[in-house]
């Protein structure tokens, strides 16, 4: 591990999360989540099905409001702000490019999201065309698929679509990523280059990312830190190494074996 790939030492976090609670009726969907993530850090939450990873994410990006608790970026409260306010405080998200905007071309696509990042969707949208081109072709180059620049969007692979949605989030220059379940529908081998591209990318850019993925191949391969989310709480988080050998985290993920299989190839 380079200097470069280690998290900022000392100082803030760029996220500081703490007691974060939300409940759906009587579900407890979230309850007492704390940590921290600090610029260029790779952070998994995992957890089964319902655990409460997707009303996390969306508490930090503002879609749901937190019953209690607190999220600070660069030690400022943004729990409760709209979306767009805590997008604008550089708290980027993937989002689902492939449904909506098929018909445009891959830089359209890139291009939109750099004017709406620039506040200009509604005036300016009959020179889109013209607009961000480059910045666009830049943002594309760097994720591989500056070539596919003029294709429709819905010519492209899976794997290449999801990648374009990458080059899309980055287009708001986030502080932060949020990636809920960045790979889902990939194929393995797509799921490895998409997560070790993001993985070079966000140590490159700075860029701390939190992400949700149900491979733990990939979980155990590319995160610098791994939470585990169980009914509401995190009942651990560390280092790959050190949840892999977590009694706790073996019992959530008992009988699947799946957690037990992808540890067993971390090296100690
Ligand atoms: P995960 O993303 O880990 O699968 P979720 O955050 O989607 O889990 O869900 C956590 C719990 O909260 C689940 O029991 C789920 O049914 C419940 N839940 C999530 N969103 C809502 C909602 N909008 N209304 C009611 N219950 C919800
Ligand atoms: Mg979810």
């Amino acid at each position: 591990m380079s200097i470069a790939d280690q998290p900022r030492a000392g100082g803030e976090p760029l996220l500081r999360v703490q007691t974060l609670s939300k409940a759906f009726g009587g579900v407890r969907a979230v309850a007492g989540v704390s940590f921290d993530l600090a610029p260029g850090e790779l952070l998994a939450l995992i957890g089964p099905n319902g655990a409460g990873k997707s009303t996390c994410f969306n508490m930090i990006n503002g879609q749901l409001k937190p019953d209690s608790g607190s999220i600070a970026l660069d030690g400022r409260d943004i729990a409760g702000l709209p979306p767009r306010a805590i997008w604008r405080r550089g708290v980027g998200r993937t989002f689902q490019v492939a449904a909506t905007f098929g018909s445009m071309t891959v830089a359209e696509n890139v291009q939109v999201a750099l004017l709406s990042h620039a506040g200009q969707l509604s005036r300016l949208w009959p020179r889109a065309h013209a607009m961000h081109r480059e910045r666009a072709l830049e943002l594309l180059g760097q994720v591989g698929l500056r070539e596919r620049a003029d294709d429709p969007c819905s010519t492209l692979a899976y794997g290449d679509i999801k990648t374009v949605e990458l080059a899309v989030a980055l287009a708001n220059r986030p502080r932060l990523l949020l990636m809920d379940e960045p790979t889902a529908g990939m194929a393995p081998r797509e799921r490895n280059a998409l997560m070790s591209l993001t993985r070079q990318l966000v140590k490159e850019l700075g860029i701390a990312v939190l992400f949700t993925e149900h491979s733990m191949d990939v979980v155990f391969a590319h995160a610098d830190r791994i939470m585990v989310l169980a009914r509401g709480q995190l009942i651990a988080q560390g280092p790959p190494a050190d949840i892999r050998d977590d009694a706790k985290v073996a019992e959530v993920y008992f009988g699947s074996g799946r957690l037990v299989k992808a540890a067993a190839r971390v090296a100690t």
